[in-house]
């Protein structure tokens, strides 16, 4: 199985170091023609404005839509979920892959300052609760409704998934717990090789 980590801003060594910790041959993406092979991808978190941009550079846009669409499997976290999202509530010009059938507000859990660990209930991961750590986290204000709620905090959904696209407004590499990047190893596994 190869697994790209989106090579452009954020934290990218961290999702890879956490793949290979999982027996997973794991590369970092940065041309078109590094998606070619792939299995399965993973957007960081980072500053989604930058991704976007440097993704535009890079002629990454259409070529990363065409696979998603053709059912590459990917994992968005925080700005990488923003980056997949049908759109933004509070930034309506910031241009989005639109691929999941989600509307994310920005910096909506407060400033950096404000940034906190939880405990969530996952329940696709097991009964073990799951320490998510949320930073300047975008939030899910809407989720359409093919898209299946995973986990919610405080009422509102924080990690969702629609077809082979999982997102989550907190950041699962910061932490030691491999079970959401072993679900989403599951994710991959389900379909065909594009
Ligand atoms: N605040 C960032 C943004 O809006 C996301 C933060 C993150 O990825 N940790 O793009």
């Amino acid at each position: 199985m190869k697994i790209g980590v989106l090579g452009i801003q954020g934290d990218i060594r961290e999702h890879v170091m956490m793949l290979n910790n999982l027996g997973v041959n794991a590369v970092v993406v940065k041309t078109p023609k590094d998606l070619e092979d792939l299995d399965g991808l993973v957007i960081p978190g980072g500053e989604s404005t930058t991704i976007w941009n440097l993704m535009e550079k890079k002629d990454l846009i259409e070529p990363l839509r065409r696979k998603i669409e053709k059912g590459l499997a990917v994992y968005g976290t925080c700005a990488g979920m923003i980056v997949l999202s049908k759109g933004i509530e509070n930034y309506p010009n910031q241009k989005t892959l639109g691929v999941i059938d989600i509307t994310v507000r920005r910096n909506a859990y407060g400033r950096q300052v404000d940034s906190f660990e939880v405990d969530l209930e996952i329940p696709v991961l097991g009964e073990r609760s799951f320490r998510a750590v949320f930073i300047r986290a975008p939030m899910i204000v809407k989720v359409g409704k093919d898209v299946e709620v995973l986990a919610r905090h405080g009422g509102t959904p924080v990690m969702v998934k629609q077809g082979k696209i999982l997102v989550s407004s907190f950041h699962p590499e910061l932490t030691e717990d491999t079970r959401i990047h072993e679900y989403f190893l599951k994710i991959v596994e389900s379909g065909e090789r594009i």
